[in-house]
């Protein structure tokens, strides 16, 4: 349902660190970024959003994709949160109260920290009302800075690189783009150039070095 990138810094990663990477404690590696676009089997639409976070309506879209049929309803509440950050749990209950309802623009993004030049990977999500939309604001684990997504564009040359196969995302507005270039990861705001920092070895070169799927 969605495709998962490692980022690695072109100097210092060794097979060890890639076979390493998985897991979630890989998301905060120093030279290795584990970053995912688009949405799992569990959330891939609004409808599954709401009821993970218990809003319970009567749907008249046929959202499942998949043959064998919907997940079993319970399954959501054991999920609890799609963001893993409880202050921003805690606003989703707030906006769901004051009448707020998830748009179509979901899924997991890179996000990046523009103090300490990483890639972590998160939730992006949109709540509407009356034209306010509220997105959530993931804070760095390591320094707190609040962190931006970024909106990956999809290289034709390349084998391996970001896909990005729904125009969905397009509607979104985010603040980076992030890309490909000469096996080089590049992520610019506007025209400004942003660099990866690895802290292992302090190179400033990332390359994508594997891509698996999720679900
Ligand atoms: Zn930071
Ligand atoms: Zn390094």
């Amino acid at each position: 349902m969605g495709t998962g990138y490692l980022i690695g810094c072109n100097k210092c990663v060794t097979d060890e660190d890639l076979k390493n990477a998985w897991g979630k404690e890989s998301n905060i590696k120093e030279n290795i970024f584990n970053i995912r676009i688009g949405g799992g089997m569990l959330c891939f639409c609004k409808e599954q959003l709401e009821k993970i976070y218990g809003i319970n309506k009567k749907y008249n879209r046929e959202y499942r994709l998949l043959a064998a049929g919907d997940p079993p309803e319970g399954i959501y509440k054991l999920i609890g949160s799609i963001t893993e950050d409880i202050n921003i749990d805690k606003i989703i209950y707030e906006n769901i109260s004051k009448g707020f309802e998830f748009t179509e623009n979901l899924g997991h993004y890179p996000y990046y920290c523009e103090n300490c030049k990483k890639l972590f990977d998160h939730f992006y999500f949109e709540m509407e009302k009356d034209n306010n939309i509220y997105t959530p604001k993931y804070m760095c684990k390591k320094c707190s800075y609040i962190l931006e997504p970024t909106y990956p564009v999809w290289e034709e040359d390349n084998e391996i690189g970001f896909k990005n196969e729904e125009d969905e995302y397009e509607k979104i507005n985010f603040k980076y783009k992030i890309y490909d270039e000469n096996k080089v990861i590049k992520i610019k705001l506007k025209e400004e150039e942003k660099i990866l920092l690895c802290e292992h070895c302090g190179n400033n070169q990332f390359t994508m070095m594997s891509q698996y799927f999720f679900d």
